[in-house]
C-alpha cells in the first residue's frame, strides 16, 4: 500500500515536471495511431459504463433493501439487461432512449438517483414489458376506432 502511494506521488511529480513534453508526445502519438487510439478510447468507455452501471445498480438495490428485482407482472427474477422500467405515465418518457438500461450505464449516480426516484413506473421483464405495451396499444385501438393507424393494419 505504501509503495503504491509513493509510486503515485513520483508519477505525479514526474508528470508535473514534464507536462509539456508528455502532452506533445500524446498529441503526436494520437495523430500517428488514430485507429489504435479509437480502439483504446472505446475500451475505456466500455469500462466507464460498466463501472457506472455497477455503482448505480448497487445503490438502487440497497435503496430498495433487496438483493434482486422481480418482474412485477410474472414475478420472475430478472437482472440487467432483461429488466425493463415501464413508464406508467407515458408523458415522462422523453424518447426511445429514455430507458432504465441507459440510465444505469450513462448517468452519474446523482443524476440516476434523481431520474429513478422522479419517474413513475414499475419493473417488468422484457417479455412482460412487450406484452403490456401490446395490450395498451390494442385497447387504445378499440376505444378509438377512428385511429389512423387502423388503415395500416
Ligand atoms: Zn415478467
Amino acid at each position: 500500500m505504501k509503495n503504491s502511494e509513493a509510486l503515485k506521488k513520483w508519477q505525479k511529480n514526474y508528470y508535473l515536471k514534464n507536462k509539456d513534453r508528455i502532452k506533445a508526445y500524446a498529441i503526436k502519438w494520437k495523430k500517428e495511431n488514430k485507429r489504435r487510439y479509437v480502439q483504446i478510447k472505446v475500451k475505456s468507455m466500455a469500462k466507464t459504463k460498466k463501472a457506472r452501471r455497477d455503482k448505480n445498480l448497487a445503490w438502487f438495490l440497497s435503496y430498495l433493501g433487496v438483493d434482486k428485482i422481480l418482474c412485477s407482472r410474472c414475478g420472475e427474477e430478472k437482472t440487467y439487461p432483461f429488466l425493463h422500467f415501464h413508464h406508467s405515465d407515458p408523458s415522462q418518457k422523453i424518447n426511445l432512449f429514455d430507458s432504465f438500461n441507459r440510465w444505469v450505464r450513462y448517468m452519474k449516480l446523482e443524476e440516476f438517483k434523481e431520474k429513478i426516484l422522479g419517474t413513475k413506473g414499475c419493473f417488468l421483464c422484457n417479455r412482460c414489458h412487450t406484452k403490456t405495451h401490446f395490450e395498451i396499444r390494442t385497447s387504445r385501438k378499440s376505444i378509438t376506432p377512428s385511429n389512423k393507424r387502423r388503415k395500416h393494419d
